[in-house]
């Protein structure tokens, strides 16, 4: 057995290890990614890959606790900086298209929730615009009569998630950083003032020490921050996308709805795709959930009463994928307290984050001041004492399905 050292282990190759693994190796550090599986095929490669630069609907449909809109905006401001120069960063395009989009509202609660959006949204510097219905379908005629309102924002998009973690990969790799997939993260010590961290079985096993352990295991984040010693109230969650074949009808903008669980937008090849954050089937924790048919009826329902063209288009396919959800719905970002030199990140809208969350890391692990004030994001919110667990916290994982049932 050889013990190897790094200047950081990064536990996760999703999107957001891959980010922070290339701002590390970038800024000079000997950085090495280990995954249990391939990289970028859990929640990053199963995400929608929206960019959600205009306020999100707050609560995906099943989830207790509404998000903080307005807190989440100035983060949603710094993100869209960085995804404007993220292809010129990473030197390879990763299909990011900022084609705008519209959050549409049908009911007149949900217009004055557009205004309030609106008026966040100006404080935090996101530009957007109310158009009343009419004006919403003059701009984009496949919106549906039952549009009332809609706010539109220039700043929207997405990008290509199958190209996005390997691109921040690739980019590591140009400055010394090293991935190793299919290498499970099994113990993690306390190793004098750092860590020891052990991967793989038998003849494939790595033992590395590090003075700093960056814990981004998604949906795992919890169990790998539990090799530490550390019990966080995270909880794992599946959702599920649906794809349509080609349209050839175009669409060029993100459609959302303020009030209910709806992303839709069509990508380069002409599919649509349709999420929203509906959920999957009960996720296991060897990340497999399967699809919900009660989710595809109401996510597919809902997109085409908003866009009634969809009605027309057969579903091509749908998929599940896990993603790690707080008790309070806010990101998960900073250094474990008590535990020097463990970093953790993870929660909501990570993909839209990965890249001002990877540039946060290397800031905070570096001793430098974060480009966004993340001071109550950190992970002392979701510690469970010592000799308590998630469990004792009420955060047992809920079945999709009942959650489902709840839904307002
Ligand atoms: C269907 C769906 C749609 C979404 N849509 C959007 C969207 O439109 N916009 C947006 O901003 N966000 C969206 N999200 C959320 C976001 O995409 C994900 O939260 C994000 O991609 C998660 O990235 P991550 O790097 O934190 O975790 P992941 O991509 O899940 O990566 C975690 C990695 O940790 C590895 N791992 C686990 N255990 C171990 C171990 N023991 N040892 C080593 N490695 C381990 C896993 O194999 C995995 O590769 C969506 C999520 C889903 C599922």
């Amino acid at each position: 057995m050889t013990t190897r050292t790094a200047d950081a282990v990064i536990v996760g190759a999703g999107v957001l290890g891959a980010s922070v693994a290339s701002h590390l190796a970038r800024s000079g550090h000997r950085v090495l990614v280990l995954d249990r599986g391939a990289p970028g095929r859990e929640g990053s490669g199963t995400t929608a890959g929206n960019l959600h630069m205009q306020a999100v609907h707050t609560k995906r449909p099943g989830q207790a606790v509404p998000l903080d809109s307005a807190r989440f905006l100035p983060l949603q401001r710094a993100a869209s900086d960085r995804w404007e120069t993220l292809e010129e960063e990473l030197e390879t395009s990763v299909e990011v298209r900022r084609t705008g989009g519209f959050t549409i509202a049908e009911t007149d609660e949900q217009c004055r929730e557009l205004h309030d959006k609106h008026g966040w949204e100006a404080a935090a510097g996101i530009p957007t615009e109310i158009l009343d219905g009419d004006a919403a379908r003059a701009a984009l005629p496949l919106l549906g009569p039952t549009v009332a309102a809609a706010t539109w924002c220039d700043l929207d998009g997405y990008a290509n998630p199958l190209k996005v973690t390997p691109a921040y990969l690739d980019s590591a790799a140009r400055h010394g950083g090293r991935t190793l997939a299919f290498a499970p993260v099994r113990r993690i010590t306390r190793n004098g003032d750092g860590w020891r961290v052990v991967a793989g079985h038998g003849a494939a096993e790595r033992v590395v020490d590090t003075p700093v352990v960056v814990d981004v295991a998604g949906p795992w984040l919890g169990e790998i921050a539990a090799m530490a010693g550390i019990t966080l109230r995270m909880t794992p969650v599946a959702i599920q996308m649906h794809a349509t074949v080609r349209s050839s009808a175009t669409m060029s903008h993100l459609v959302q709805h303020i009030g209910e669980g709806l992303s839709v937008k069509q990508v380069a090849a002409g599919n649509l795709l349709i999420g929203g954050g509906w959920p999957a089937l009960s996720m296991d924790l060897a990340g497999r959930s399967g699809t919900s048919l009660d989710s595809l009826v109401g996510n597919v329902a809902l997109a085409v009463r908003v866009l009634p063209f969809i009605r027309d288009l057969r579903l091509l396919r749908m998929w599940a994928g896990p993603l790690a959800a707080t008790p309070d719905e806010m990101p998960v970002i900073g250094e474990v307290p008590g535990a020097p030199g463990f970093y953790v990140a993870g929660g909501t809208y990570a993909f839209t984050f990965a890249p001002l969350w990877g540039e946060t890391l290397r800031c905070l692990i570096e001793g430098k001041p974060p480009p966004v004030d993340i001071s109550d994001l950190g992970p002392g919110r979701l510690m469970v004492p010592a000799g308590g667990s998630a469990r004792d916290n009420g955060l047992e994982q809920e079945n999709p399905q009942d959650r489902r049932s709840k839904r307002c």
